[in-house]
């Protein structure tokens, strides 16, 4: 009989296989920050429990971890890393040092089935969901790889999760085709890593039903969209996910979600040159984002051997910048970082062809 892995547990189920085990309801409360806060990586390393009992677990259950299978630092410091799965698919993670945060960007799916022409990740098509604990455990492996960044930061994270201060769902897959999972993993990052919503973002292609049903199951997370494109038709070439949910029942969906007076949508948008980033884009979509408390980063878009766009001369996307701050929409030009690694927005393709 196969053990079992208990990181792949859920509360109730921990609970449960407490129960099956004949121990007291305790273990199982002992167990969880064991590996959320102290991050054990097998049973033996639960040394509050006797060698015995530890002994008597081990035989049936186990503790799974992510294989670290690459490691890569940026000019810019910016990491990368390839993380080998039980069945032998991979994943990448990205760590983006700045001056007061360290965000890790986490991916959700092995590959993606969203095939958005401009995304690297698109082009590899989706091999299969992540469980919630492939998802946490990105979170997990990075923190013990990484030295807490800012020392004077207050530990952010029960057991001090090394420097990661914002946690962000950008990285591969589509976490709303995968909700599920990721809703349980949101709450394992929350509840049992202690890890604050406000310092997580999710980002989606714009699966419209699916972020009222965010917004139901995991209220206060931030979202992000990326929008990329001010007019059905621009959208409907970058991205087919507009042909089922067109930009008027996305934005209908954002206009829905139930913000605390000091929150905003993150609206995100990839310029392409002479694809989406013209004045009457930039009109065009001040006139789309009316009345949705937002902020928009604009993405330079990041080029990748084979791709047919390229990116916006500066002017261009300062120009684009300076219609939407005329009109008081917050707008940031994200520097992309990461490049020389192909770590930047979406350019993770783990080991795939
Ligand atoms: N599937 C989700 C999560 C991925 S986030 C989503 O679509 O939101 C990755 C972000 O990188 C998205 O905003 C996407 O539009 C952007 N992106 C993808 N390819 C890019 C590229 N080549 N250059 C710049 N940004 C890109």
């Amino acid at each position: 009989m196969s053990k079992i892995n208990l990181k792949a547990l859920s509360k109730a189920a921990m609970e449960e296989f407490v129960k099956e085990q004949g121990l007291p309801a305790y273990r199982a409360k002992q167990i969880l920050p064991w590996i959320y806060e102290k991050k054990a990586e097998s049973i033996e390393d639960i040394t509050e429990f006797s060698r015995e009992l530890r002994k008597r677990l081990s035989d049936i259950a186990y503790i799974s971890n992510l294989k670290l299978l690459k490691r890569q630092v940026s000019e810019d410091g910016t990491e990368k890393f390839l993380f080998g799965l039980e069945d032998g698919e991979s994943i990448e993670s990205v760590l983006i040092p700045d001056e007061d945060r360290h965000t890790l960007c986490i991916s959700s799916q092995v590959g993606c089935a969203m095939s958005c022409g401009f995304c690297l990740t698109g082009g590899i098509g989706v091999k299969r969901n992540l469980k919630a604990h492939e998802i946490v455990d990105q979170i997990i492996a990075v923190s013990r790889l990484v030295k807490p960044i800012i020392p004077s930061h207050p530990p952010l994270l029960k057991g001090g999760t090394g420097g990661i201060t914002n946690i962000v769902f950008m990285g591969m897959g589509e976490p709303l085709l995968n909700l599920d999972e990721v809703v349980e993993a949101l709450h394992r990052i929350t509840e049992f890593m202690g890890f604050s919503k406000r310092r997580i973002t999710l980002s989606t292609c714009g699966i419209a039903p699916k972020i009222t049903e965010l917004y139901r199951r995991a209220p206060h997370v931030n979202l992000a969209v990326s929008l990329n494109a001010a007019t059905d038709e621009v959208r409907n070439r970058l991205m087919s996910i507009n042909k089922k949910y067109p930009i008027r029942v996305l934005l209908d969906a954002c206009r829905k979600i139930p913000l605390s007076p000091r929150d905003r949508i993150t609206f995100e948008y990839v310029m392409i040159d002479g694809i989406n980033d013209s004045l009457s884009d930039a009109k065009r979509l001040v006139t789309l984002l009316r009345g949705i408390p937002s902020k928009v980063n604009l993405i330079p878009f990041n080029p990748f051997a084979g791709s047919k766009f390229k990116r916006p001369s500066d002017e261009r996307v300062l120009a684009f910048q300076e219609i939407l701050v005329r009109e008081k929409i917050y707008t940031f030009i994200r520097k992309s970082k990461g490049q020389d690694i192909l770590a930047a927005c979406g350019q993770l393709k783990a080991n795939y062809k």
